[in-house]
């Protein structure tokens, strides 16, 4: 595996959100992170059907147009009585005229489910697929996961997305049901998170 040996790593997002957390995660490894929209890069369309070819997609094109080595994430839900939808249309699902609404997203996740007579419990896993991408072409991949079950009615009122929806196998919560902190410790993304870490130098902390 390559090693990220740098100080400073671009971030192939253009959401501030994703960027703080990012950032917050990196910085105990001594990284500073700058976004693809502070550099003024322009947002390449998610053209591919997996996670991992989206996030090739944004990490390659951000260090290509600055030389600098940059990370990309693609993340989602698999629904298994949905064939794995929505998948990596998990954004598109909530897409409006008027922004995203992820209550109207998972709405149509569990009438799908009802139309389908899905069988209980009703799994599913979110998935989040980091990719790091160096001006030379080279990468390195990243997977997480969680698996865990959707339910309904939706419950809690913290996190995003689809969280209200969403259970993870061990627990009685949903992920809006549960400390940030709680969820960041077995999160798609943490999961993910500890395998990028481990590119890195040990010894800058
Ligand atoms: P993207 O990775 O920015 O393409 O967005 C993927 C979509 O998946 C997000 O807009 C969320 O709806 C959903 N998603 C990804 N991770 C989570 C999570 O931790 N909780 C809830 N929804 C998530």
């Amino acid at each position: 595996m390559r090693r990220f040996t740098e100080s400073r790593l671009l971030v192939a997002t253009h959401n501030k959100g994703k960027l703080e957390e990012i950032s917050a995660l990196l910085a105990p490894f001594g990284i500073t992170c700058v976004s693809a929209a502070d550099m003024g890069l322009p947002e390449p369309a998610e053209t591919e059907t997996t996670f991992v070819g989206n996030a090739r997609i944004k990490a390659h094109a951000a260090a290509k147009s600055t030389g600098l080595p940059a990370l990309a994430d693609d993340s989602g839900i698999e629904v298994d009585g949905l064939c794995g939808a929505p998948g990596v249309y998990t954004a598109d699902w909530a897409e409006t005229p008027n922004g995203r609404d992820f209550v109207q997203a998972m709405n149509r996740t569990w009438t799908e489910l009802e139309a389908a007579d899905a069988p209980y419990p009703r799994t599913a896993r979110f998935r989040a697929t980091m990719v790091l991408a160096w001006p030379d072409g080279h990468d390195e991949v990243f997977e997480g996961k969680v698996d865990g079950q959707v339910v309904w009615p939706m419950r809690g009122m913290q996190g995003h997305g689809y969280d209200p929806m969403f259970q993870p196998d061990g627990y009685n919560m949903t992920f809006a049901q549960m400390a940030p902190e709680e969820k960041n410790l077995i999160s798609h993304r943490a999961d993910a998170f500890r395998k990028l870490t481990a590119c890195f130098e040990h010894d800058r902390s």
